[in-house]
């Protein structure tokens, strides 16, 4: 069997059942956004690990050192906000051409330095190796959490509100925007590639969730709503309703496809690594959060038993929609 038969999920599906973490010490393993390991009768140890290829994640043309090293931690630190965790340290491995400059290449640690900073988290070590073909950064996170409090993809209860905590689809619209795909008003292009290329992991909503013991599952959304969603209902055993008016929206997306629905739906509801959270959880947790943090968590939709994801558009019609966010390796039809 190929990889683009099974995809890039039913490959790590094999993987888990053959390493089933069945030891004690492995509170979650394989299928969450970070590996949970018991610390102590309280506390436990997040893992999280993520890899950036050259010509696969990001385009040296289009990014600078600066914002991939940004964006290389980032995406790792969202796993950690996921979980409702702290982020602590870091390892860092780097292959990467000979011809490399010095110089540049300490502006992919700068980036990491001024995020790692505001998230107390310090780098600890890695690993460097020259690579013939492209940049490779492979980063790995530590972080912690109160055991009692994390918040895991397979809670979703029915009946619960379903929240996402920024607005989707300006990463998505914004790589293609990057690669020609669509268009944009030169003002608004640096709001755009800015979206794709300096994401904020949301650490401090993460653990206002995971310690208001009103929500069920959680997880952060890097390969688009409808995969997501998708894995959180396959995790839980439910389905999902989204409503498709109360997905937010950013004025820009709004502006720029204003004459593009079809744009705006693929970026919003399919698009990938706007790196907020999504969560499912009690019915009115939009007041206390925007009490919290001054901004609103958008309600979007409503966990139900019957599986599968039902998208009920402005006409009220309930449409059906399978998973069409990120893969590596599918081959979709
Ligand atoms: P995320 O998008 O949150 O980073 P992924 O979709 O990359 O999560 O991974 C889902 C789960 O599969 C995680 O628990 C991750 O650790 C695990 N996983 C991914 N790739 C592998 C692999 N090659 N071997 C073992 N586990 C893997
Ligand atoms: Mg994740």
């Amino acid at each position: 069997m190929k990889l683009h038969e099974t995809g890039e999920f039913g490959f790590i599906k094999m993987i888990h059942d053959r390493f089933p973490n069945a030891d004690a010490g492995v509170l979650r393993g394989i299928g969450d956004d970070a590996a949970v390991l018991k610390k102590d009768d309280e506390n436990a140890l997040l893992v999280t690990t993520d890899l950036l290829i050259e010509n696969v994640h990001f385009l040296r043309s289009d990014i600078s050192l600066k914002e991939l090293g940004h964006k290389a931690l980032a995406v790792n630190l969202s796993d950690i906000a996921a979980m409702g965790g702290s982020a602590k340290t870091a390892v860092i491995s780097l292959a990467v051409h000979a011809d490399e400059d010095v110089e540049q290449l300490l502006e992919l640690y700068e980036g990491m330095e001024l995020l790692a900073k505001r998230h107390n988290a310090e780098l600890v070590g890695g690993d460097t190796s020259i690579s013939k073909n492209g940049m490779f950064i492979s980063v790995t996170v530590l972080g912690e959490a109160d055991t009692d409090c994390i918040l895991y993809r397979d809670g979703a209860q029915t009946g619960d509100t379903i929240y996402v905590s920024g607005c989707l689809g300006d990463s998505a619209y914004g790589l293609g925007v990057i690669l020609g795909k669509w268009r944009c008003a030169p003002s608004l292009c640096a709001y755009f590639r800015k979206a794709h290329h300096l994401p904020e992991p949301q650490l401090a909503e993460g653990r206002f969730f995971a310690k208001s013991g009103l929500v069920h599952a959680m997880m952060d959304l890097s390969d688009g709503l409808s995969s997501d969603l998708g894995h959180i209902c396959t995790a839980s055993g439910k389905g999902a309703h989204i409503f498709e008016e109360a997905i937010p929206l950013s004025d820009p997306l709004k502006e720029a496809t204003v004459d593009d629905p079809a744009a705006r739906t693929i970026s919003s509801l399919h698009g990938g690594e706007d790196y907020c959270l999504l969560l499912t959880g009690h019915p009115g947790l939009e007041f206390r959060f925007m009490e919290a943090f001054g901004r609103p968590l958008y309600p979007i939709g409503e966990i139900v038993d019957e599986p599968g994801l039902r998208l009920i558009n402005k006409k009220a019609e309930s449409v059906s929609i399978s998973p069409k966010g990120h893969d590596h390796f599918l081959r979709r039809a």
